[in-house]
């Protein structure tokens, strides 16, 4: 039996999800266990180019039991849109290989408007919110003023609790936003055509996943986003509502007592960041578009071009270090086939002084990047699948990450395709 965690190491979009459907071929069960719908996955293989929000990525294989643990926002809405779009295209999904957690709470209509409201109160001070409602949900979470999933077993209580719920919403909306109050129709409604579509799948993802350690199946753990992101450890105020670090995991997933074994983190070859907040590498101008348009760095959600950069070996660094990553997948190198010079954020530079550490949040705004060069390879290497056969500049390049990091680099990803891999163990 092996436990295994797969997590970003810098902002997200690192390519998780592309690794999860690589990996889960190890795999008895795939959790999700934190974040929600606020960022995507892509997934292509041979159903065809997904871009999931909540789904965990091990939904396209045989035999692979998928859980959405009790760490997730869930939205019964949104999941059940996605459902759809995953079923349409031709993959079967049913109770056997989705459970999802009856602790999971549920996102509830407001958390989106709330959401909504707030970054437009704040004008040009806002967070850069996808506005799927991940904030709010998580305030309320840890005020204990949601719904478990669970609940929708219990109908008459259900309805009494989301009453008092709305009562104290709608004192928010009206009041502080001046917008429009809940219903309980409007709510009843909500039940009957998202809730009820998604309750089937809802069962005691605890007791399954004790059962599965019992059994000694393989379980993997798929984050959300990346270690620059996490709640406690990542560049407050700009990260997300969750801990997107693996140590979340055993918590998030629906078992406690899971020990992991190993860490896969994820790095892309290059920096990419969406939303706001301070991104000390990044690049600008037709550098900048360049390196966009060559790795499709728009949001899988919402469609935003993200920001750009090379490589932060500071950041990067870090990020390993509070994943507890044992082992790294490095994407998108095809990507840097382009460039002449391949260029990398060595170091910062901080009130004049070089450092090697990442800084505190608030001092991250007045820290300068420090750029190397390295010679690019200037060929296509997407159909490379062997280390060897990989040019001796991009392999520098790879081995010049990995000393830097402190951690093996033991996939080299060179195409968006299951199969565009190469292993290096
Ligand atoms: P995630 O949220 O970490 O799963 O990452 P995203 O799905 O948001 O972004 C990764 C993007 O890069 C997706 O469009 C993937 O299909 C794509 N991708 C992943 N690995 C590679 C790679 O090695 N090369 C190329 N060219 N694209 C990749």
């Amino acid at each position: 039996m092996s436990n295994s965690a797969i997590v970003g190491i810098n902002w997200g979009d690192e390519g998780k999800g592309r690794m999860v459907d690589l990996m889960t071929e190890d795999y008895d069960v795939v959790v999700r266990y934190q974040g929600g719908g606020n960022a995507g996955h892509t997934v292509i293989n041979e159903f065809g180019k997904f871009a999931l929000h909540l789904l965990p990525s091990g939904i396209f294989r045989k035999g692979v039991v998928n859980i959405l643990g009790n760490g997730v926002a869930l939205d019964p809405e949104n999941l059940w849109i996605e459902m759809q779009q995953v079923m349409d295209q031709g993959v079967a999904l049913t109770p056997e290989n989705l459970k999802i957690s009856d602790r999971a709470s549920l996102l509830l209509p407001w958390h989106r408007d709330l959401d909504e409201l707030e970054e437009a109160r704040l004008k040009d001070k806002k967070f850069g919110s996808t506005k799927q409602g991940i904030a709010p949900f998580y305030s309320d979470k840890y005020q204990k003023k949601t719904v478990l999933a669970g609940e929708l077993f219990y109908p008459e209580e259900l309805k009494a609790h989301l009453a008092d719920l709305m009562e104290w919403k709608n004192l928010t909306l009206t009041k502080v936003y001046g917008a429009e109050a809940y219903t309980m129709e409007k709510l009843e409604q909500w039940i009957d055509e998202y809730c009820a579509k998604i309750k089937p799948y809802i069962c005691d993802t605890g007791t399954f996943l004790r059962n599965a350690q019992k059994d000694g199946k393989n379980i993997l753990f798929e984050a959300q986003l990346g270690s620059l992101r996490d709640l406690d450890y990542g560049i407050h105020p700009y990260t997300t509502s969750s801990n997107t670090t693996a140590a979340f995991a055993p918590i998030g997933s629906g078992l406690p007592s899971a020990k992991l074994d190993d860490v896969v983190g994820v790095v892309k070859a290059y920096s990419t960041c969406v939303g706001e907040g301070p991104f000390v590498c990044e690049m600008f101008g037709d550098e900048a578009e360049e390196l966009r348009k060559a790795g499709f760095e728009y949001g899988a959600k919402t469609g935003r071009p993200r920001r750009v950069g090379p490589l932060d070996i500071v950041a990067t660094r870090y990020g390993v270090e509070v994943q507890a990553a044992t082992e790294i997948a490095l994407t998108k190198l095809d990507v840097l086939s382009y460039m002449d010079k391949i260029p990398v954020c060595t170091h910062y530079l901080l009130d004049g002084e070089q450092i090697d550490d990442f800084p505190f949040p608030v001092a991250l705004n007045k820290a300068k990047p420090v750029v190397e060069y390295f010679d690019g390879w200037k060929c296509d290497i997407s159909g490379v699948r062997t280390w060897e056969d990989l040019p001796k500049a991009a392999q520098d390049y790879v081995m010049f990450i990995e000393k830097e990091i402190g951690c093996p680099i033991t996939y080299v990803s060179v195409g968006p395709e299951r199969d565009s891999i190469i292993i290096r163990k």
